[in-house]
This record gives structure tokens, sequence and C-alpha cells, in this order.
């Protein structure tokens, strides 16, 4: 199980900084619950790999075996209505803890994307250097470009069990293209021309920014749980449970060598 967390996105480390500044603004303890269910979106998926379970988070929580616009979209939107809680099942109106425990789920994903998937490779390949969230490039017009423009990678995330259609000998899954790896390099898709250190601080502030912007749809929809986040006080039972998990999280991280 621990060497599963090797393979799942950005190393735990960074999901737990990124979640922490785009919390920066919520009590202690809501910024805990927010890093924890962001945290353990990895924790969970590894067990789900480990058993096998087709309805694990590591196929719907990561933007994996996505080799179209419309995959790409529908994990967006997937990972949006976690926070906006527009199936049946949940709630409208999510308790503060609820909210937070969405927000932390849905970081997960929107970061993981950025760490998973060429969108900064096409970004500056296109020549634009600036982070740019999902919405200013998943239109049909700007896909097609990137296809046209690229013409043997498209934009795509990482292949956790397939290997995308079309691309050739280039190899490209789940444990190459991820950014905090070596394995993805220059040489042999960029062109040499795009350095994996600058792709790696490209796809956090990009990842950042989506944080901050699921965190705004979240105030959008639920003002008053948003707000009351700021001030947000866990029971004493609560909290020493997410203060360990997050210690269980960041242990079985540590030990496989994948905190940061
Ligand atoms: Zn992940």
């Amino acid at each position: 199980m621990l060497a599963l967390l090797a393979i799942l996105g950005f190393e735990l480390g960074y999901h737990r900084d990124l979640s922490a500044t785009a919390s920066a603004g919520f009590s202690k303890d809501a910024r805990r619950i927010i890093v924890n269910a962001n945290l353990f979106v990895d924790v969970k998926s590894a067990v789900g790999l480990l058993l096998r379970r087709k309805s694990s988070p590591v196929y719907d929580q990561h933007f994996d075996d996505c080799f179209s616009l419309a995959d790409h979209r529908q994990r967006w939107s997937e990972t949006e209505h976690r926070i906006v809680g527009t199936h049946t099942l949940d709630s409208a109106a999510p308790s503060v803890m609820e909210l937070a425990r969405r927000l932390g789920s849905a970081h997960h994903s929107g970061q993981d994307y950025y760490a998973h998937s060429n969108h900064v490779e096409h970004l500056s390949m296109n020549g634009e250097v600036e982070p740019v969230t999902h919405s200013e490039i998943m239109t049909e017009a700007r896909f097609t470009t990137i296809r046209t423009r690229w013409q043997t990678v498209g934009l795509m995330s990482g292949a956790y069990f397939e290997q995308p259609p079309d691309i050739g000998t280039v190899e490209l899954h789940h444990r190459t293209l991820n950014k905090d790896k070596p394995l993805i390099s220059g040489e042999y898709i960029y062109d040499g021309r795009l350095d994996r250190s600058t792709m790696h601080d490209r796809a956090l502030a990009c990842a950042s920014r989506e944080s901050e912007r699921l965190n705004s749809l979240a105030a959008e929809h639920h003002p008053e749980a948003f707000k009351a986040l700021a001030t947000y006080r866990s029971g004493l039972g609560e909290r020493m449970l997410e203060i360990i998990k997050y210690w269980f999280a960041r242990s079985a991280a540590t030990i496989s060598g994948h905190w940061r």
C-alpha cells in the first residue's frame, strides 16, 4: 500500500502546502480537516488499488485516462459537483465540517490535474508562461489548437490503467506524466525546450490558483458555511481524530519516500 502512494500525483507534502495556503483565512481546525480530506484521497486510492476496487477514488477523483476534451470536462464537473453538492445524495446545505471535507477532496483533484497532465507543457509550448486555469484552456477552439500544434500528443492526463491512443512510441502514463518525477523529460516530447523543474513550478502555481478558484466556488454556493470556516472549532474528539489522521497520512507518505 505504501508503495502505491508513490504514483498518485503531486507528492503529499505539496498537496498539504497547497491546501494549507489556500485555507490561510480559515481556522486551524477547518484547515486541518481540509488538508486531511485532501491527503486522504490518495490514502483511499492506495487502498482501493490494493483491493482492486473499481469505485475507488483513483478512478473518480483523479485526472487519469483523460484523452479527450469530453473526458477532461467530465472530471472537472465531477470535481466541482463535490463542492456544490448537486448529486441527489449530497446535502444542498452542507455543515461547516462537511464543506471543509468537500473542499479538501476537490482541492486534491484540481491540484493533481496539473501534476498529472501536460497542461503546463502545452501552455509553455504555445508561448504562454503564466499559469492559466482550466476554464481558460478548456474551450473547443483551444483544445483543437493544442492538438494541432503538438501533433503527437494532445492535452491529456496520466493514464493510470491504459496507454492513451495515437501517441506512437511515446510512453506517457501515470508514472511518466508526473511533475514530481524525473521520468518525464524534455528530450523526447518536449523537444528539449522545457525543463522539468520549470514545469513543476508552473504546475504548482496553476494548482495554487485552482485551489483558490474552488474556494470561490464554495463561497458562491454555500456562503454561510464558507464564512463560518474562518472561526470553526472542532470538538475535542474530532480534533484528536484529525490529528491522528494527519500523522497517519504523513507517516505513510514519508516511509514510502513520498512526502514531498
Ligand atoms: Zn492524488
